[in-house]
């Protein structure tokens, strides 16, 4: 059986390129490239033996496909030989039931894909393994690549100077200048990738990357870029796959440049084309009101999406104003029935502080998922018998400074957090300590007498 796959102009330009081709975009009107699967060969298995495959695949040994992205590798990169694919056992991760969290807001089936769990701490891995894959295929095939080169936020850079680093492929990330976090910072770094910290925003890096990419030699590897979709697709199929192959009602998750909200429309979209399902979640982008481009074009019902400055926010992976897929997110939602909603700074950071109380531990963008969830549920817009799934996108622990500022109170945008937490600081007589413990659980206890009854209203 062999796969066929290609790329194609999102706009409707006449032809189709392969693959591993070192293009980003359509050489006839310089638009973005989108990767389409023949399904006709797909479809000479059925939806139960595709199923099966993937279920046995799962986190084995037998390479490569014990990856949660490279176990789906016929729906995803076939065209990547497998002693090109670079890999480090990415996907896989959890879905956990935020069964407390859930039920505070009235939801018996809340779940939080924690995409974060990964190789560098975020989702990003999921997209980057293909795209370094395929560079790595096009090196060995003799194409003219010398490095791969991307504008950041922080995650995107810290995964592909990881994975370049692997395939020992030179990387090249462009990051604002004292706009990420040390930890997103010194990832890159600690990877040997050349890291320039230039003094504009991410829209300003990602303006001077797509002109260093026109040279010859580098290739992009921003989301704009068509192969990391079909990586950051299997997001859904494993959702799908972890519920035993039922479909959820609802998928939250932020939004900023917004190619992991076609991406994950692609992926529900391929399983139900393919009769593995047969219907699909409804999508809420969730974004940050200090960088909103794409609810405000929702709340003027589906108008343009005009780019905007985006301003600050403790959510710093998604301060984007000018988000480059920002077409093909819209198409995807809108065929789901999807919709947008917004946080402000103070409602992302109680929100993820709210679902820490809980035993989570969230970054700010998951925060923003979870504000636009509280509110989703408070319009009646989600339902308490609805299966939502909120997708985490990268480890909390990135985002210290956040919490810290937090618990503090020192954050400028959260004047007072509502579930702040601060160390209590005792001499060791042990009299002390224990009046402190003491004082400590009675008012645990009152705090939990309160939420039970606020939750049997
Ligand atoms: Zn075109």
């Amino acid at each position: 059986m062999s796969f066929h796959a290609h790329l194609r102009c999102g706009a409707g330009c006449e032809g189709l390129l392969a693959p591993d081709e070192p293009v980003h975009l359509c050489p006839s009107c310089g638009g973005l490239l989108e990767v389409v699967h023949e399904l006709a060969p797909l479809r000479e298995r059925c939806p139960a033996e595709w199923t099966r495959l993937f279920d046995e695949r799962t986190r084995r040994t037998a390479w490569p496909y014990g990856s949660g992205v490279w176990g789906k590798k016929e729906w995803v990169a076939p065209w990547v030989a497998d002693e090109n694919v670079v890999s480090m056992v990415e996907g896989g991760t959890s879905l956990l039931w935020a069964e407390r969290y859930g039920r505070a807001l009235g939801l018996g089936e809340l779940w939080v894909k924690q995409c974060g769990n990964s190789h560098t701490g975020s989702f990003k891995d999921l997209g980057m393994t293909v795209l370094v894959s395929t560079v790595k295929q096009m090196i060995a095939d003799g194409k003219p690549v010398r490095a791969v080169a991307c504008a950041s936020t922080g995650d995107t850079s810290a995964s592909l100077a990881a994975y370049a680093a692997a395939a020992g492929i030179p990387a090249i990330v462009l990051l604002p200048r004292g706009q990420v976090t040390t930890a997103q910072l010194v990832q890159p770094l600690a990877s040997g990738a050349t890291v320039l910290a230039l003094d504009t925003d991410f829209d300003g890096c990602m303006a001077a990357v797509r002109r260093l990419a026109a040279d010859a030699g580098l290739y992009l590897a921003n989301s704009m870029n068509a192969l990391r979709l079909e990586g950051q697709k299997t997001v859904a199929i494993e959702i799908v796959q972890q519920f035993d192959w039922q479909v959820p009602d609802w998928v939250i998750l932020p939004g900023g440049n917004l190619g992991n909200v076609s991406a994950l429309g692609a992926g529900f979209e391929l399983m139900r084309e393919l009769g593995v399902t047969t219907r699909e979640p409804r999508i809420c982008v969730a974004q940050a009101a200090a960088a909103n481009p794409l609810y405000e074009a929702y709340r003027r019902g589906w108008a343009r999406v005009e780019p905007q400055v985006a301003r600050p926010t403790a959510a710093s992976a998604i301060r984007i104003g000018n988000p480059v897929s920002a077409a093909r997110a819209v198409r995807a939602l809108r065929r789901v029935d999807g919709l947008v909603e917004q946080a402000s700074e103070a409602e992302l950071a109680d929100a993820a502080a709210r679902a820490d109380r809980t035993g989570l531990y969230a970054c700010p963008h998951t925060g923003v998922a979870f504000a636009a969830l509280e509110k989703l549920v408070a319009r009646g817009v989600i339902g308490p018998r609805d299966r939502v799934v909120v997708l985490s996108t990268a480890s909390a622990l990135k985002f210290t400074e956040l919490k810290v500022g937090y618990h503090e109170g020192t954050l400028a945008d959260v004047p007072s957090p509502r579930h702040a937490n601060r160390p209590i600081e005792l001499s060791s007589d042990p009299a002390v300590i224990s009046d402190a413990v003491r004082r400590a659980l009675d008012t645990a206890a009152a705090t939990a007498a309160a939420t039970d009854a606020a939750t049997r209203r």
